[in-house]
C-alpha cells in the first residue's frame, strides 16, 4: 500500500465508501469526519436535491414538493445527478456516497453508473438505529442557514446555546422541511421496505459492514475508522 502524508491528510489508495442508513442516523456527521481525514468528497443526493429545490424552475418546484412530502425524487433526475457528480475530478481518490441507492432499482443503476465512470463499489457501511431514537433526533435537528452546521435541541451534546442561533457563525438555525414526524414516518417506512433488497443485492460481495448507530458519535466514528483502515 502506498501512503503519502500531506499536510496532515492521509492519502492512500482509493476509498469508495457507501453509507446506508435511515434518516437522522448520523450519516452527515460521520461523513464529515471521514472527509476531513481522507480529503475525499461527500456526495449526498439529499444535499444536492435540497440545492436543486431552491431553484425557481419547474424542476426546482417539483423537487421541493417531493422533499417536503418525504417521497423519492424521480429516477431520471437522481441517476443523472449521481453520474454527473461522480464524473467530477475530485472523486478519483475516493468518495463517500450517501442517500443513493435508496432502492433495488437504484442499486442496479448504480452498478451501471460505476461501470461508466470506471470505479469500484468499495465498502458499504450500514448504520442501524432504533426508530424511536431517530424520531427524537429528526424533530430536534436544526441546521444553520449560513454555514450548514447541524445541531440537535433534543440532545444535550449537540444542543446550540440558543435554539435559533448557530454557535459557530451566529447564523439563523432552521428546521428542514422534511424533518417533521409525518415526513419521517414516510421516509422511515420507505427506507425499511427498500433496504432489505439493497442489502441482499450486495450481501455476497463481502463489502457490507454493520454498525450500531445508537451509540455516541465518537464510538461510531472509531468503528468506522477501523473498518476503513482494515479494508485497505
Ligand atoms: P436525505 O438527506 O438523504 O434524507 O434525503 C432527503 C430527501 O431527498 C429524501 O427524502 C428524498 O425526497 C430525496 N432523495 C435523496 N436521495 C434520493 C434518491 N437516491 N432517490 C430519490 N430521492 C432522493
Amino acid at each position: 500500500m502506498h501512503v503519502i502524508i500531506k499536510r496532515g491528510i492521509v492519502e492512500d489508495k482509493m476509498k469508495n465508501i457507501m453509507f446506508i442508513a435511515p434518516p437522522a442516523a448520523g450519516k452527515g456527521t460521520q461523513a464529515e469526519i471521514i472527509v476531513n481525514k481522507y480529503n475525499i468528497p461527500h456526495i449526498s443526493t439529499g444535499d444536492i436535491l435540497r440545492d436543486i429545490s431552491k431553484e425557481n424552475s419547474e424542476i426546482g418546484n417539483y423537487v421541493a414538493e417531493t422533499l417536503a412530502n418525504g417521497l423519492l425524487v424521480k429516477d431520471e433526475i437522481t441517476y443523472q445527478l449521481v453520474l454527473d457528480r461522480l464524473s467530477k475530478d475530485d472523486c478519483k481518490n475516493g468518495f463517500i456516497i450517501d442517500g443513493f441507492p435508496r432502492n433495488y432499482e437504484q442499486a442496479l443503476a448504480y452498478d451501471d453508473i460505476l461501470k461508466k465512470v470506471g470505479y469500484d463499489l468499495g465498502i458499504i457501511i450500514v448504520i442501524e438505529v432504533d426508530k424511536e431514537t431517530l424520531a427524537k433526533r429528526i424533530t430536534g435537528r436544526r441546521v444553520c442557514k449560513k454555514c450548514g452546521s447541524v445541531f440537535n435541541i433534543n440532545n444535550d451534546l449537540m444542543k446550540p446555546k440558543n435554539e435559533s442561533i448557530c454557535d459557530i457563525c451566529g447564523g439563523d438555525l432552521y428546521q428542514r422541511s422534511d424533518d417533521n414526524l409525518d415526513a419521517f414516518m414516510n421516509r422511515f417506512a420507505t427506507y425499511e421496505k427498500n433496504t432489505e433488497k439493497i442489502i441482499n443485492h450486495y450481501k455476497d460481495l463481502g463489502v457490507l459492514h454493520f454498525i450500531d448507530g445508537n451509540r455516541t458519535i465518537d464510538e461510531i466514528s472509531k468503528q468506522i475508522n477501523e473498518i476503513i483502515e482494515s479494508t485497505n
